[in-house]
């Protein structure tokens, strides 16, 4: 049996949230920006530090990312990641999670990492 998991990856809406953050039509409080990556906080924290990192590209979700990016932003958006933690000041201890799909809690049809640290809320 063949599977063809590209086919199974919606179509990116551009009207999505994160979406109309990285065109500043919509606010964030922003914690870090490079060429690859946004960081800002995610707007219902569930840990003392929870930010959200999205990548500067129309991706859907971690497999469309890992799918569909350039080698370049692959590197580049994780390298920002670890930045994230440590403008934050965490690098010594978070935890990294990304929903995907509807089954896997995904709401926002962005890509984007959870960055947590501290007890959960
Ligand atoms: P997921 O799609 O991984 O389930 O979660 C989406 C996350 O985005 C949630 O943790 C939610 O609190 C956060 N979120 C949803 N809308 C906004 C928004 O407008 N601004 C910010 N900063 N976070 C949001």
């Amino acid at each position: 049996m063949s599977t063809n998991s590209a086919a199974m990856t919606p179509a990116y809406d551009r009207n999505n949230i994160f979406a109309k953050i990285l065109r500043g039509e919509a606010p964030c409080a922003k914690v870090y920006e490079d060429e690859y990556a946004l960081a800002f906080k995610d707007i219902y924290p569930k840990a003392k530090v929870h930010v959200l990192a999205i990548p500067k590209g129309e991706y859907v979700s971690l497999t469309d990312f890992s799918q569909s990016a350039p080698p370049d932003m692959i590197s580049g958006f994780w390298r920002a990641v670890t930045r994230v933690a440590e403008q934050l000041g965490v690098a010594g201890g978070y935890r990294i999670g990304s929903n995907v799909g509807p089954g896997g809690g995904q709401v926002v049809f962005h890509f984007h990492v959870h960055i947590l640290s501290g007890p959960r809320q």
